[in-house]
């Protein structure tokens, strides 16, 4: 989708021309009669602030109808109360830490069953789809090794049992993938990344591809309430009118960081799928549209967390923070942080190793960023000898 839909996509309003969306900072609606309302009746079921930024994020997503929860993982939780007991998921097995905690402190425990497998190869899936699979939920790049997995091809295995496929597009966002266009049922999105952008909100987004799936999200957000506030609503669609062209910014910085990392000395490996050597980057290349995401990771050759410690604690512009897609560079270490609440041995099976860093790239020069990187490299290296010394 162009940057000017987008843009224009974004209503002005009708009552009385504002050209940004108005706040509804409202509980209820007043009722001609009852029952006889203007399309609104309480805030938890509908406010006009949250349909606008729903009505942009099902057309930024090509869905049929989309859905602003609180959070990402309330929008996550608003999927998986889809399902029964009995039912069955199969996960990517580099699945974001919150949703790894949810499906196996809560779900589990209601009786759905949860098996991670690594999606990057179709045919792990194909061999453990059963009858009672009832979702597939990738994501795609995976959060923190930017694992790729081909949704065209998983989508085809989710069909083959009637099963839902997820895709939580957060690090892809929809400038550079749009899941639904390739196979997907559901698109879930933490708003609080790239569709926000400016680390100032937490907010989740459903888009839903068909009208049966709409009515069921409709109903669960409904019945459970976790909504995303009229105010938290504006900013978000404030964030996507200048999101294509933050995205874009942000891929750029990645791919030089990237490729400055990949020359360096201390570097054991790094994450990247717009570098050559990433196992999916031509599936990446095909399926986000040429645009890589904003996410580097890597491991150091001091494969340790020591190593990792002094290495986050000494940038400049990459602060440490949790959270990514926000127009300051951050950066994190995910068995400490994101990360923390799954079982190190897990974690190392999946690729998260003791010294892995998450930068997630801003929109300041990359030329910046790349000195903020070699100049605490200086200062770790030299902290070493001084050690070894
Ligand atoms: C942050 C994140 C979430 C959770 O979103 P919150 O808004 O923090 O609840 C889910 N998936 C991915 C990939 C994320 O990065």
């Amino acid at each position: 989708m162009s940057a000017t839909k987008i843009i224009h996509s974004v209503p002005s309003d009708p009552l009385t021309g504002s050209i940004a969306v108005p706040v509804y900072q409202t509980s209820t609606f007043i009722q001609e009669a009852p029952g006889v309302n203007k399309g609104f009746d309480y805030a938890r079921s509908n406010n006009p602030t949250r349909k606008a930024l729903e009505d942009i994020v099902a057309n930024l997503e090509g869905g049929h109808s989309g859905f602003a929860f609180a959070t990402g993982l309330a929008a996550i939780d608003s999927v998986l109360k889809l399902l029964a007991s009995g039912d069955e998921i199969i996960a990517v097995d580099d699945i974001y830490g919150g949703a790894y905690r949810l499906f196996t402190h809560v779900y589990e425990k209601l009786g759905i069953k949860v098996k991670y497998v690594d999606t990057t190869d179709v045919e792990n899936l194909a061999h453990e789809v059963t009858s009672k699979t009832k979702l597939i939920w990738i994501e795609s790049p995976t959060n923190p090794t930017l694992k790729v997995s081909d949704i065209v091809a998983i989508s085809k295995i989710a069909k083959s049992v009637d099963a839902w496929l997820v895709v939580d597009n957060t690090f892809a966002s929809p400038i550079g993938q749009r899941p639904i266009e390739l196979g997907a049922d559901i698109v879930i999105h933490s708003g609080t990344k790239y569709i926000g952008g400016h680390s100032d909100l937490v907010a989740g987004l459903v888009v839903t591809k068909t009208e049966a799936l709409s009515e069921k999200i409709k109903f669960i957000q409904n019945a459970s309430g976790g909504i995303l506030g009229p105010w938290d609503c504006f900013l978000t669609i404030r964030g996507i009118e200048t999101l294509d062209i933050r995205f874009r910014k942000q891929c750029e910085n990645a791919l030089e960081v990237a490729h400055y990392l990949e020359r360096h000395p201390l570097i054991g490996k790094v994450f990247y799928p717009g570098l050559e050597g990433h196992k999916n980057h031509d599936i990446a290349r095909e399926q986000q549209n040429g645009l890589f995401g904003g996410i580097v990771s890597f491991v150091l050759k001091d494969d340790t967390q020591e190593a990792a410690n002094a290495f986050v604690t000494n940038t400049k512009y990459f602060k440490l923070a949790e959270s990514l897609g926000g127009v300051k560079s951050l950066l994190c270490h995910p068995a400490q942080m994101t990360h923390a609440s799954i079982p190190r041995a897990k974690r190392l099976s999946s690729g998260i190793s003791d010294s892995l860093i998450r930068l997630s790239c801003g929109i300041e020069n990359a030329i910046d960023l790349v000195s903020d990187l070699e100049h605490t490299f200086n200062i770790v290296n030299q902290h070493k000898n001084a050690v070894i010394a």
